[in-house]
């Protein structure tokens, strides 16, 4: 008679508890291996507190993988349908906000680990905290067992499958620290080079210090070259290294990218006033120059500009005599002005750091993984779950979506297929 295969899952974050119960339920005996000394940690932070767990608009194109097609292939067979069936069986009510973002009704993250936990607890699944893996040995020649995982405090754990699910090397405080990589490549695995996406961008200009806290409502575009590769709106802040806010989290994949490229210098070009065209603004600066001819230049954009604004876009359209009387400004002048306030280009110096990122862009690479199984096509009983491969989603629910699906896959793959 079949043995029941043991599947150890290294990694307790969304996708390796999703693993450990699909696992378990398709008759596998599961033990997760997590680093910290709780599982879950980033799915507390996920949605600032919230948990936006999934997306009801999703689209393949929300998605960002050298190979996409697989991508679609995991989403179709373990849905955003069925994750909501899912997580409404295990008692989660939840709600559709904005742009088809899913939350929990409670909008709190902990509900969503609270359930996961719970049906880890009820399934009888082992959870073992603090247990870091830093090596994988397989011994093919060995019928059970071929897995062998060496923790770091010296302690090894044996299994038929093994599950990957250790995440990328975004906020590692959270647990991820990119340590998963290092055990699959002595197989052949290999690595597309990482980096931080869904982050802050690091921009320069001499006036950031001055601006920081200040915030609009606006669009943010990446260029290349004076190419408009992305834009978008919404929310954007100034701080004192660059620029935050929701909309640059989604430029900031595109712009990773051009920031791996040698020679690339992206810049971000601002749109302050998305709502007016050029000429009803150049309307509204004569008409306010004409009823107050006499007030400076600076005092005259009170009321229009955010006032701690005012002197640095002057400057930055070439106005260096802020006192100037607004009956002197010359037409010349007021298009500079105009051209700040619609078009402001300023250069991109790099992201901030994997601690301020919520994603990896990269990762381990899809070729030679089975996209019906998330198996390994080098390694027979490795499986792959959530971060740790080469995909990322937009900001918006797609990427703990992805972490459901790849993950319920692997687990069932895993208990499924033969020891
Ligand atoms: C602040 C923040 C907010 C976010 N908000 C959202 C959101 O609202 N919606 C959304 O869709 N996505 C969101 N994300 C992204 C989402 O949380 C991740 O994509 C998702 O959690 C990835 O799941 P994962 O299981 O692949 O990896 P992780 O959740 O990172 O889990 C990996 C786990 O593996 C453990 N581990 C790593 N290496 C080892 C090892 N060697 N041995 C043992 N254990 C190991 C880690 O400690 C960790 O617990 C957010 C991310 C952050 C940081």
């Amino acid at each position: 008679m079949r043995k029941r295969p043991k599947v150890i899952i290294i990694g307790g974050g969304a996708s390796g508890l999703m693993a450990s119960i699909a696992a378990q339920i398709n008759g596998a005996q599961v033990v997760i291996l997590e680093r910290m000394n709780r599982v879950g940690k980033k799915i507390l932070a996920t949605g600032n507190g919230r948990c936006n767990l999934s997306n009801v608009n999703l689209d393949i194109n929300n998605y960002h993988s050298s190979y996409i097609k697989f991508v679609n292939g995991i989403i179709n067979r373990f849905t955003v349908e069925q994750t909501l069936d899912f997580f409404n069986q295990m008692g989660i009510e939840y709600k559709v906000e904005d742009k088809g973002k899913v939350y929990p009704l409670t909008e709190q993250a902990s509900s969503v680990l609270d359930v996961l936990r719970y049906e880890i607890k009820r399934l009888g699944i082992e959870e073992v905290c603090e247990a870091e893996v830093v090596k994988i040995k397989n011994d093919k020649s060995k019928k059970y067992d071929k897995f062998t995982l060496y923790l770091k405090d010296g302690r090894t754990m044996s299994g038929d499958k093994v599950i990957l699910a250790t995440g990328g090397k975004s906020s590692p405080n959270l647990g991820s620290n990119g340590s998963g990589y290092q055990l699959v490549i002595p197989f052949g695995h290999k690595l597309i080079e990482p980096f931080p996406a869904l982050v802050q961008l690091n921009l320069e200009g001499w006036f950031l210090k001055r601006i920081k806290g200040v915030k609009f409502n606006g669009k943010a575009s990446i260029l290349e070259n004076n190419k408009n590769l992305q834009t978008e709106y919404g929310e954007i802040l100034f701080t004192d290294y660059g620029i935050s806010g929701p909309p640059i989290l989604q430029l900031s994949r595109k712009c990773g990218e051009l920031l791996q490229k040698k020679n690339s210098n992206p810049y971000i070009s601002l749109d302050l006033y998305p709502d007016f065209t050029k000429e009803e603004l150049k309307t509204r600066i004569i008409s306010r120059f004409y009823y107050h001819p006499e007030k400076t230049v600076e005092l005259g954009f009170v009321g229009m500009i955010n006032k701690r604004l005012i002197a640095v876009i002057l400057k930055e359209a070439g106005l260096n005599n802020l006192n100037e009387t607004c009956k002197n400004i010359k037409d010349r002048e007021i298009d500079n002005i105009i051209n700040i306030l619609k078009n402001w280009k300023i250069p991109v110096k790099g992201s901030r750091s994997w601690m301020n990122s919520q994603v990896t862009a990269g990762g381990i690479c899809l070729k030679d993984i089975n996209p019906a199984t998330m198996e390994s096509k080098l390694l027979p009983g490795l499986f792959f779950a959530g971060e740790v491969v080469d995909v990322d989603g937009d900001c918006g629910g797609f990427n703990l979506q992805w972490a459901w699906s790849s993950g319920y896959i692997a687990g069932e793959s895993a208990a499924k297929s033969d020891i």
